[in-house]
């Protein structure tokens, strides 16, 4: 069978990779719009930005929310239509760049609803998109996914013209991070790659970068969790997250995504965390070599690495959000990548494991 690889965004990768590319940034446009949160203005990636855009026309929206819902959208739009804006640039971790992404779709899209970024077929163009990521997890820098929160529920979009033209990836911006952010940007880029892997829609080409990414994931997240300024660990989280991204670029995430969104939306469980602990059972669950290939990297359960950097949920479950949960993600596009099959009650048993073993409220 054929198969194929897409990923036409510019990676440029390095440290100081913003500062030393000034002109390739410079040289998209004459006004830019930087969509960021809070603490680009501490990491170093905002200085960096309006320094190597300096003469330019920089509007700034900092004020990105974590798991940002679609309303926002439109309204940072109407705050810039009059500014024509030639390029938005999306500094931070997911929520800024999956943010830009959607403002940069509807600038070029005036006639479009909000809603209607769901419906791939309503637009095939955004404006020029560049992506900063300060987090290593996320990927989204080298992906075409948003994901927005709308009524309540994590909803993704994907459409080929909003993977980012260009996406300058420095780890240095990652060194500020706190214990928390580091394991669980660092765990949604493990269930990225390992999702990417196992998937039905992965192929020889992103079996490779999967494989890399997991195992400098597993070498390295604990080691950075003991030695946080360690510059070479930080290098390799922030290599493996963007491997990770141009994995599921290509095979999109599976059931421990989907399951994981419940405990970030009703719970306000971060999404790493939300998501790896459903890992071990959809590696269980699979029944693939490859499944089983996965457990072998971790001494056979990913149970024994989670241990090592202390993963615990403080959440409290009750039956009938789990039978609420299970419904809501019977439905999800990410079942028909997955391996083995999920109906209700299988996905009521993977949310009871995690219940069982993450939750200690
Ligand atoms: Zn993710």
């Amino acid at each position: 069978m054929p198969v194929s690889f897409l990923m036409p965004t510019k990676v440029v990768y390095g440290k100081d990779v913003v500062l030393k590319n000034r002109e390739l940034l410079r040289n998209l446009g004459e006004n830019f719009l930087v969509i960021t949160g809070k603490s680009s203005r501490k990491n170093g990636g905002l200085e960096d930005v309006m320094d190597a855009l300096e003469g330019r026309h920089v509007h700034i929206f900092d004020q990105t929310p974590e798991n940002p819902p679609l309303e926002l959208v439109p309204q940072i739009c109407s705050m810039f239509s009059n500014s024509e804006i030639d390029v938005i640039i999306g500094l931070g971790g997911g929520s800024p760049m999956d943010t830009a992404k959607a403002v940069a779709v509807l600038l070029m899209n005036p006639q479009l609803d909000a809603q209607e970024l769901y419906d791939p077929t309503k637009y095939d163009t955004a404006k020029k998109l560049i992506c900063i990521p300060t987090t290593a997890g996320t990927g989204s820098e080298v992906t075409q996914f948003s994901v927005l929160t709308v009524d309540g529920k994590k909803k993704g979009f994907s459409n080929q013209c909003t993977f980012p033209t260009l996406s300058l990836v420095d780890y240095k911006y990652t060194i500020t991070m706190g214990r928390e952010l580091t394991v669980s940007t660092g765990l949604d880029a493990l269930c990225h790659a390992i999702e990417g892997y196992i998937s039905l829609n992965a192929t020889p080409f992103s079996d490779v970068l999967a494989l890399e990414s997991i195992k400098n994931i597993r070498d390295f997240l604990p080691k950075v969790l003991e030695d946080p300024e360690n510059e070479y660990y930080r290098e390799r989280l922030m290599f493996a997250s963007t491997l990770a991204g141009m994995v599921i670029a290509q095979t999109s995430t599976t059931v421990a995504h989907a399951l994981g969104y419940n405990l970030t939306t009703n719970k306000g469980v971060k999404h790493g965390l939300a998501t790896a602990v459903f890992l071990p059972f959809e590696l269980r669950h699979a029944q693939t070599s490859k499944a089983n290939e996965v457990n072998a990297l971790f001494d056979g359960s990913l149970y024994r690495f989670y241990d090592t950097i202390g993963l615990r949920l403080s959440v409290d479950i009750s039956d009938e959000e789990i039978s609420k949960w299970a419904q809501n993600t019977s439905t999800a596009s990410h079942l028909k990548s997955t391996p083995g099959s999920y109906n209700f009650d299988k996905l009521v048993e993977a949310l009871r494991e995690v219940r069982d073993v993450f939750c200690e409220a």
